[in-house]
């Protein structure tokens, strides 16, 4: 952009921004912070002023906090016009103008979308509705199931023991409430961190009295003449007895709304460049459309410039940031988002952090601790290289790790870095679960094609 044209817009311009959450609210912090003075909307279909998500399935879930404290704290004061609780229906590309649902348009210079992602729900409509029957990833979801596990069910079965399943089923144990989990998958967590991980995580669960079923679905929703939820049918013909159910079978990219409007939009998020510009379905990069947060899946050089899709918290602020610098920025002056993924949960007394994509992994080696002690950290190999790390109570070794991810360090990993315990002297499978079998899901995507797969073959259209 010309320097004259950019300094009009970052004086007098028009920033929207659809999306008003943790990605939405940094890149306006970030907007102002360059010197934008022009006018900036943020457009939200929730009723709230930014919140934070990780503590609805933490502190929330535990009565240590209430879903109404968990406010985004600010950076600095944005100037915005808030128009919350009305979702964006539709883009006009052509004449730059977001539509909501009341029936306004809202003209742009500069747009960002953040719209994240929103829970998968039950797949029978009708069970869903059922009361008892919830999901996790809203203020109200949470303020909601919080008041129900207050009120001490007999017994919760969480489906799906992914990240979030595996902290419900937690906090539940903590309450010292009885909690089953049904896991498709042969184990918690295989999706994001393998089998390997998955089984510490099973006897984690077990040990902490999870009645844990693996390797089952659940089939059925059952209500009573109220219209409660009373009990769950699995697929190997079992029945439970139970008064609240947690589906939490992980999550859907919000982009419908983008339907029909040219932007490469889809099920699986909306693609950008690495410089967070959105492409239209043509596969060419827009100039004035923006993408950051769990609803944006980029090529990521260190990753064979696969398109991660991540929800990782610390990725929305990361992405935020940069696009929100980009958008006000002239092409010589932009710059990539290449950060390396990481993510933490906290689980059954131990806290889990990884760096990298443990899911591309072939291979995990325990590098530093025990698993028999829940202390370690494992490093996963793919083709000869460090591709992630992921750590039980040991999360001092991420940054050293983080390092090798960045420098393509060989794998196995060699001494004198390893303990010499047994845990630690070879790499084995790494175990993760053929992706076209759904389970809870990783909370990274891969979406591209590794250059050494042959599975596509493109046909130029004759001219
Ligand atoms: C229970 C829970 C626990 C988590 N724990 C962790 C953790 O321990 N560690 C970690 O790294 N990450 C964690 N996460 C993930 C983290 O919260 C997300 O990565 C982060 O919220 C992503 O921010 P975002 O702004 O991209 O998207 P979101 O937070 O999903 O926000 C998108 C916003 O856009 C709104 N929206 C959608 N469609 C429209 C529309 N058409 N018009 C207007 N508004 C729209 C949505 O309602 C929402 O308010 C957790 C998430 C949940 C739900």
């Amino acid at each position: 952009m010309h320097e004259v044209t950019l300094e009009h817009l970052k004086r007098d311009g028009r920033i929207v921004v659809v999306g008003a959450s943790l990605a939405g609210l940094r890149a306006a912090e970030t907007i102002r912070d360059k010197g934008f003075t022009g006018s900036l909307t943020m457009i939200g279909d929730e009723p709230y002023e930014p919140y934070d998500r990780p503590p609805l399935s933490k502190g929330v879930l535990l009565g240590k906090s209430t879903a109404e404290r968990t406010a985004l704290p600010r950076r600095r004061a944005i100037d915005a016009e808030w128009r919350l609780g009305v979702p964006a229906v539709g883009l006009d590309m052509a004449a730059r103008r977001v539509k909501l649902a009341d029936g306004d348009e809202v003209p742009y210079d500069r747009l960002l979308i953040a719209t994240g992602v929103r829970a998968r729900p039950w797949p029978n409509a009708a069970e869903s509705e059922l009361d008892g029957v919830f999901v996790l990833r809203t203020r109200d979801d949470g303020a909601a199931l919080a008041r129900r596990l207050d009120a001490r069910p007999r017994r919760v079965l969480v489906i799906g023991a992914g990240f979030t399943g595996s902290e419900i089923a937690s906090a539940c144990r903590e309450r010292g409430l009885e909690v089953t989990v049904a896991e498709r998958g042969d184990a918690p967590l295989v999706g994001a961190l393998g089998g390997v991980i998955g089984a510490v995580s099973a006897e984690l669960q077990r040990e902490h009295g999870v009645d844990l079923r693996t390797g089952v679905m659940v089939t059925q929703l059952e209500g009573d003449s109220t219209g409660r939820v009373r009990a769950a049918h699995f697929s190997d013909d079992t029945t439970l007895d139970c008064d609240v159910v947690v589906v939490s079978l992980g999550a859907q990219r919000n982009t419908e709304w983008l339907r029909g409007s040219g932007l490469g939009a889809g099920p699986r998020g909306i693609a950008c460049d690495a410089g967070c510009r959105a492409f239209d379905i043509r596969g060419i990069v827009t100039d004035d459309i923006y993408v950051a947060g769990d609803v944006a899946r980029s090529p990521h050089p260190l990753f064979g410039y696969q398109f991660l899709s991540l929800e990782h918290w610390g990725n929305a602020v990361s992405q935020a940031e940069t696009a929100a610098h980009n958008m006000l920025s002239v092409s010589s002056d932009r710059r990539p988002h290449i950060w390396v993924p990481a993510f933490w949960s906290s689980q059954f007394g131990v806290n889990i952090k990884s760096v990298g994509v443990p899911s591309m992994g072939s291979e995990i080696m325990i590098t530093q601790g025990s698993r028999a002690e829940r202390r370690f950290t494992g490093v996963y190999g793919y083709q000869g290289r460090v591709i992630g790390a992921v750590t039980f109570d040991n999360g001092r070794w991420l940054p050293f790790y983080q390092q090798q991810i960045e420098s393509t360090a060989p794998f196995p990993v060699p001494f004198p870095t390893v303990d010499r315990r047994s845990d630690g002297n070879r790499p084995v499978p790494a175990d993760f679960p053929d992706p076209s079998v759904p389970t809870h899901g990783p909370t990274i995507t891969l979406s591209g094609y590794s250059p050494a797969d042959r599975r596509m073959t493109f046909t130029p259209a004759g001219h």
